[in-house]
């Protein structure tokens, strides 16, 4: 059998370019992926400071954020890194090198599918060296009042996800809940998953750029819900959760290339954040220990 990209390390073929507003900041930055060599994994640059300082992909390197996906090495920052790692992964990406001027991804169109594109563009090359799979070792919770995450081992990947609008009644003109459910590969997460854009709450919006957050959204790159449900068009019916499911998969990508079934319920970058650390310490203990176990 030929090699194919789903047993050999990829990268892409050419380097390609996207320049936008970042979500949080609402500054212009530049994004210039770069093919990478295998076993050399996802790796950020700043590429604006006087040195150029590498931030490797890492559970080690999340910086504590609530509203997005930071990384941090030496300090300097990456700022939600989420939606273009969740684009990596499922594009089949094993290895590039993700070099930025400026502080902040560009939010693109508020979804993944912008670099799902230009990754497309790119197209893919596939290496002599094999790739490495790692599992979900063992079922994983975090709870937080009425939020769940939940890994558990999976061949493949699959993604769960309620989302909860507390903010609603049933019958109010507006679901109180929205659900998703999907076995993920690089066709279901274009089609499913990749197109659906941050999720801002009318109602929030105010004291989140009070705070110095999501001053690059508007209402073209976010499905904005307010008081009566969602305001302006939207993508899919259940937009928010397919967006909190791409949060989630862009998350445990930092993992590297994991299977598993992660379930979410209300959960968000936090927990997402809290459940990766204790994979990563799973699969530690299994790489040190032949007979690891976990409690
Ligand atoms: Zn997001």
């Amino acid at each position: 059998m030929g090699k194919t990209g789903l047993n050999y390390q990829t990268t892409i073929l050419k380097p390609m370019r996207y320049e936008g507003l970042g979500l949080h900041t609402g500054k212009r930055s530049r994004v210039t992926v770069l093919p990478a060599l295998p076993d050399q994994g996802v790796c950020f640059e700043r590429y604006d400071l006087p040195e150029a300082q590498v931030i490797p992909v890492s559970p080690g390197n999340i910086k504590r954020s609530r509203r997005a996906t930071d990384l941090e090495c030496n300090g300097v920052t990456v700022r939600t890194v989420e939606h273009i790692m969740a684009a990596i992964a499922w594009s089949n990406i094993d290895n590039i090198i993700v070099r930025l001027e400026g502080e902040e991804v560009p939010l693109g169109d508020g979804s993944a599918l912008t670099y799902v594109d230009l990754f497309e563009e790119a197209g893919l090359a596939v290496s002599d060296v094999r790739r490495q799979e790692i599992n979900v070792a063992c079922p994983r919770r975090v709870t937080r009042g009425m939020s769940h995450l939940i890994a558990l081992p999976y061949e493949g990947t699959r993604v769960t996800f309620l989302f909860l609008h507390n903010r609603f009644q049933q019958g109010d003109g507006y679901p109180n809940s929205e659900y998703i459910d999907t076995e993920v590969t690089p066709e279901t997460f274009k089609k499913e998953i990749a197109p659906a854009r941050t999720i801002g709450f009318q109602w929030e919006l105010g004291t989140i750029q009070e705070q110095g957050l999501a001053l690059g959204a508007t209402l073209r790159q976010a499905v904005i819900i307010g008081e009566d449900g969602y305001i302006g068009c939207t993508r899919f019916s259940n937009e928010a959760c397919r967006h909190k499911a791409l949060d989630l998969l862009g998350d445990v990508a930092l993992l590297g290339r994991i299977q598993g079934h992660f379930i979410g319920i209300g959960s968000g970058h936090s927990m997402n954040h809290e459940l990766i650390k204790m994979i990563a310490g799973d699969l530690e203990v299994k790489r040190g220990v032949q007979t690891g176990s976990c409690n």
